[in-house]
């Protein structure tokens, strides 16, 4: 078994749909795929469609935007009730945020480039989480940069003066929101010091307090160097070690199951939780 728990489509900021998301993962010998776009579930039910046609299993989830004390923090959600009022309210108001600090950030974009707003429509999928990357995506349409890499550099990371942040819940209600819907919460890669100020190790005994379940230690954004800590950590505070490829199509250059999580950490995640993994 091949398992990668940290993927993301055209819900978000992915480059291949929600079925060529999982035709990729059968090419790529992936046995299952854990669809996590950004705030969103919008992806889940095509995804599942292709369960059968691929073989591939599916674990549904979403990827939560939130704040640790200013400091941005993704926490994966797996297997909650996609109905639950509480997470899916809060949810909707990131996703709105979201929506109106897109357009300020084009804003300004658009005094030093001939980006327009219409550009960003362009590329978005209809009613996919918008971010920087579909931002990106339409600069690179407009010539201005080669690539989704180039556009963070240049004009999209928070020290650039077209940056604008968004609304995020904070993190330990995030994770406390996620076991009140049924559902396990792992922290994404925490050691990713070019994503900005990394998360004090105080976070981590909180977050696991509130419920946390796992933590992305497997994953290319966390620096080699901190790996070791990671495994101390989550070894003293009883949290499953996650690998994954956080795929974002040709987006990034992340490959499908470049990380796993042992079939073992996958099968302690689906336990009591509100859905099931989907298998073909
Ligand atoms: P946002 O959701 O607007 O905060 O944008 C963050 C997203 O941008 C992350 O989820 C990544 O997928 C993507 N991202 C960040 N840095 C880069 C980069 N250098 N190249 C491509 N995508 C990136
Ligand atoms: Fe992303
Ligand atoms: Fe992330
Ligand atoms: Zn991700």
């Amino acid at each position: 078994m091949r398992i990668d728990p940290h993927t993301h489509s055209t819900a978000s900021d992915g480059r291949s749909r929600p079925r060529e998301l999982m035709q990729e993962a059968a090419a790529a010998g992936v046995t299952t795929i854990g669809l996590t776009d950004h705030d969103t579930i919008a992806g889940w039910a095509e995804a599942a469609a292709e369960v059968g046609n691929t073989g591939v299993s599916l674990i549904r989830g979403m990827e939560v935007s939130t704040k640790y004390q200013g400091v941005s923090t993704h926490i994966v959600a797996y297997l909650f009730n996609p109905a639950d009022p509480s997470l899916m309210a809060h949810i909707e108001s990131v996703r709105s945020s979201r929506l109106g600090r897109a357009q300020r950030i084009v804003e300004r974009l658009g005094v030093d480039t001939p980006l327009v707003w219409d550009d960003v429509e362009a590329v978005v999928a209809p009613g996919a989480t918008i971010g920087r990357p579909h931002i990106a995506d339409a600069l690179i349409v407009r010539g201005v940069v080669v690539d989704r890499n180039e556009a963070f550099v240049r004009y999209l990371a928070p020290d650039s003066p077209y940056y604008v942040p968004h609304y995020a819940p904070d993190a330990i209600q995030a994770v406390e929101w996620i076991n009140q819907a049924g559902g396990k919460a792992v922290l994404a890669h925490p050691r990713a010091p070019h994503r900005g100020r990394v998360l004090p190790e105080r976070a981590f005994d909180e977050m696991a307090e509130a419920g946390l379940f796992g933590i992305e230690i497997d994953h290319r954004d966390n620096a080699a160097t901190q790996i070791p800590e990671l495994e101390r950590t989550a070894h003293s505070l009883h949290l499953a070690r996650f690998g994954s490829s956080d795929y974002h199509g040709s987006g990034k250059p992340n490959r499908l199951g470049e990380n796993t999580t042992s079939p073992a950490v996958i099968s302690a995640l689906t336990r009591g939780c509100f859905l099931e993994v989907l298998n073909p």
